[in-house]
């Protein structure tokens, strides 16, 4: 699409979606705050998980961890367990390492400059643009899927956004209908992409965008956004033996490589004398962003004190039992196999 001959038809956009989102913004808590903490916490907490289903994290996560100094000083082990129920833990493990950042590097004081706040481990242009714009009156389209979706739409531009060039190129356009309030617009977006603009079935009839939208006078809405590329999810095989004796178990944490960093998991593999105490095993598959793991589970109820002791000393395993492993994170599957084999 040629900007420059659209630019001008397309400046009040940005105006109608201010006065849109004065009217209609959707009331959530880090919405009363310009706090750059909290937005950059709400930010990190909701990229991946729906705002009914974060926010009481994100409350619990703000009770516990007001600001950057509390969180800074907490032991990851804590941080983690406080991120509980919201997967993608190395968001955690990063939010943990940005908030040491900040005290280090700025006093304590969040940045507050675009540049800088990229700096900040865990934060891609998109967080920084929605915090600098927010909180200090920052310039930067905060693109992401919402902007993809609406732009495409909204000039029914085929730019295909699995393109590694999709971010530059919707940057630009986005900056065809931005207004001055930077922060709001973002917002707006946001709300208008999750709302309104939505992948399936868009709300075109109530969106206050629809008399700009090409798309949707050209009767074309479903065929935008273009995307040519899927990510093909790799099959991956785990198996774990799940060592008990009489209450407990044996677990270990992960390393900071690889999937779950730094989660709680079972033992990998068992010495042959443990074997037969093997007394059955279970497959569960489930599904990571670009993963579709298939976990067998051995269910090992050792009897011999020997054997047990022998294992724990020849390996750096804990020993916990179904109290202990509510103070730990374990991955979403682990989890589910402790409560269902501990509850009978
Ligand atoms: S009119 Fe429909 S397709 Fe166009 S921006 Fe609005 S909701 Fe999206």
């Amino acid at each position: 699409m040629e900007k420059n001959s659209v630019a001008s038809n397309f400046l009040h956009v940005g105006n109608r979606l201010l006065a849109w989102y004065k009217n209609n913004a959707r009331d959530l808590p880090f919405r009363q705050t310009k706090d750059p903490y909290k937005i950059w916490i709400c930010e990190i907490v909701f990229q991946q998980t729906r705002i009914n289903q974060g926010l009481n994290h994100y409350n619990n996560f703000i009770k516990r961890f007001p600001d950057v100094k509390t969180l800074a000083e907490a032991e990851e082990n804590e941080v983690l367990l406080y991120w509980k129920g919201l997967g993608y833990y190395s968001r955690a493990i990063n939010i943990h390492k940005a908030a040491k950042q900040i005290m280090t590097d700025y006093q304590g004081i969040f940045p507050s400059h675009y540049e800088d706040i990229l700096k900040l481990k865990g934060i891609g242009k998109y967080t920084a643009a929605a915090v600098s714009s927010i909180c200090f009156g920052g310039k930067m389209p905060a693109v992401d899927g919402n902007f993809y979706r609406v732009l495409s739409r909204l000039f029914a531009d085929d730019f295909d956004i699995s393109s590694s060039k999709a971010f530059t190129y919707f940057s630009e356009l986005a900056t065809l209908v931005m207004p001055e309030n930077v922060g709001d617009f973002n917002q707006a977006m946001m709300d208008l992409g999750s709302e309104i603009c939505k992948p399936k079935n868009p709300l075109c009839e109530e969106c206050p965008i629809h008399k700009d939208c090409l798309a949707f006078s050209l009767q074309k809405v479903t065929d935008y956004p273009v995307k040519t590329k899927k990510v093909k999810a790799e099959d991956l095989a785990l198996t774990y033996y799940f060592v008990q004796k009489d209450e407990q178990f044996l677990i270990r944490q992960r390393g900071d490589d690889f999937i779950w960093k730094k989660l709680f998991e079972f033992p990998s593999s068992i010495p042959s004398e443990m074997e037969p105490y093997i007394i059955g095993s279970k497959t569960v598959n489930h599904k990571l962003t670009h993963k579709n793991l298939s976990i067998e589970i051995f269910n090992v109820k050792v009897t011999s004190v020997k054997v047990w002791n022998d294992f724990i000393a020849e390996n750096q395993y804990l020993i916990t039992d179904i109290e202990g492993s509510h103070e730990k994170s374990f991955p979403k599957p682990l989890e589910n196999y402790i409560q269902n084999s501990l509850k009978d």
